[in-house]
């Protein structure tokens, strides 16, 4: 990877970790609660190396293919994110190959992740899918479907081998900042009613991309998750 490049890289790196730090103040929090999750869908192995060596040891990625074939390119210290929709059919490599997975919408999935999930592995950590606004092309359960999710929260208590770590969501992308933070903070409301409903520790509030980042992590998030801002357009 030529210099010009990773000079790149790491000034990307510079101004989001300041963005993050400018934005915990605001919010009175400390910056080093605030995971950075690269989301390195669509870009090449080198600028992923680039950003694993500036320290970053959390990758997202959205295609189960692609990942696998990353994942045996780039070191084993990666903890690695499922944060694509899921086909049930890729359920098991995804359950043998992630530590997290973020968009679980549905009790099947829960099952095949559970049943495919080897006892030799640590639990595998779970984020429930939120679908904040309705839309159609998004999976994730509607905020009103308190009862789908309740059921599937105590579904999850029975696995052993799963970890209910908390909710994820991709709100409708939109530049107006208050409604961005509307539709975080009512991810933060339901995480913490539903705590308290099952008396849960979720602990985990995945949301925030390159474009709302600050907004995400004024209404409560510390995973963001951060793809172009980072590495620069996809290809
Ligand atoms: C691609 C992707 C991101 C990162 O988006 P950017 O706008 O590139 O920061 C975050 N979350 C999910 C689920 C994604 O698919």
């Amino acid at each position: 990877m030529n210099n010009e490049l990773k000079t790149n890289l790491l000034a990307s790196f510079n101004t989001l970790n300041q963005t993050i730090a400018i934005t915990c103040d605001k919010a009175l929090k400390n910056k080093d609660q605030i995971l950075i999750l690269a989301a390195s869908k669509k870009q090449p192995i080198e600028k992923i190396k680039s950003i694993y060596d500036l320290g970053v040891r959390n990758f997202g990625e959205n295609y189960l293919q692609e990942a696998l074939e990353k994942k045996n390119k780039l070191p084993s210290d990666i903890i690695w994110h499922f944060i694509g929709h899921i086909q049930s059919n890729k359920t098991k490599l995804i359950a043998e190959s992630f530590d997290w997975v973020h968009t679980v919408d549905r009790l099947k999935l829960i099952e095949r992740l559970s049943l495919n999930r080897g006892s030799n592995l640590k639990p595998l950590n779970i984020c429930l899918e939120i679908n904040v606004n309705n839309e159609a092309n998004k999976s994730g359960f509607l905020l009103n479907q308190i009862p789908e999710i309740n059921t599937a929260i105590e579904l999850i208590k029975t696995k052993k081998n799963l970890k209910l770590r908390g909710l994820m969501c991709l709100p409708e992308l939109t530049n107006d900042l208050k409604k961005q933070r509307q539709n975080f903070a009512l991810v933060y409301q339901l995480m913490h009613q539903l705590n308290k409903a099952h008396q849960l520790t979720m602990d985990t509030l995945s949301m925030g991309t390159s474009n709302d980042l600050e907004s995400a992590i004024l209404e409560g998030a510390n995973l963001i998750r951060i793809g172009s801002m980072l590495f620069g357009p996809r290809i």
